[in-house]
């Protein structure tokens, strides 16, 4: 398995990107924003857990996203990579996803992230916002309070996969199609 992160603030279109690299690559992508928001959908024990820090733009605590990344990941064992978007998203995620993929023979090829600058991004999630009907974009406070989190908790990840010779920073500014290049030359070489 070729098993990447997809890494980036809060805005930086790791979605999108990911949808795209899942077929241009035939790989499982797995989204904690995406499953956190079906289980809120659908009323889930899980979905009335998380419902609240999400509504209030905060992380989600670890041991519960953790047990639902494994979950998600073990229904997919026959897998040709897994995009995890949105997870790890801090640092003890990040030690548990190893210590899980090495159980499995499986590991992390590389953290690819999408480097964008933060004020483009909150325009870019109040845009988002008037479409998406996500309670998280609507309100620039919340905005900045997932831009805390990332700073706080996230942004150290960089260093985690770094000391691994594992991180790989791409420029997030530009046409889509041009953003997929990007991801795929470096997908391509990892
Ligand atoms: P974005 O990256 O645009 O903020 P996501 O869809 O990835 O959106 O995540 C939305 C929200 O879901 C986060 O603000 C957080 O509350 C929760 N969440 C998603 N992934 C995680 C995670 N790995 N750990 C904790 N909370 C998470």
């Amino acid at each position: 398995m070729k098993n990447i992160v997809l890494f980036g603030p809060p805005g930086a279109g790791k979605g999108t990107q990911a949808d795209l690299l899942k077929e241009k690559y035939n790989l499982v992508h797995i989204s904690t924003g995406d499953v956190f928001r079906y289980n809120i959908k659908n009323k889930t024990e899980l979905g009335l857990l998380a419902k609240t820090f999400i509504d209030a733009g905060d992380l989600v605590p670890d041991e519960v996203t953790i047990n639902m990344l494994k979950e998600e990941v073990n229904k997919h064992a026959d897998a040709n990579g897994i995009i995890f978007d949105g997870f790890p998203r801090t640092q003890s995620q990040a030690e548990a996803l190893d210590v899980f993929l090495t159980e499995k023979g499986e590991q992390i090829n590389g953290m690819i992230a999408l480097e964008v600058a933060e004020d483009l991004l909150v325009e870019r999630l109040l845009e988002r916002g008037k479409v998406s009907g996500r309670s998280d974009d609507t309100d620039e406070s919340k905005i900045r309070n997932r831009f805390n989190e990332y700073n706080t908790k996230t942004a150290v990840l960089k260093d985690y996969y770094n000391a691994q010779g594992n991180y790989y920073g791409i420029n997030g500014v530009g046409s889509i199609d041009e953003i997929t290049i990007r991801l795929a030359q470096v997908f391509d070489k990892i």
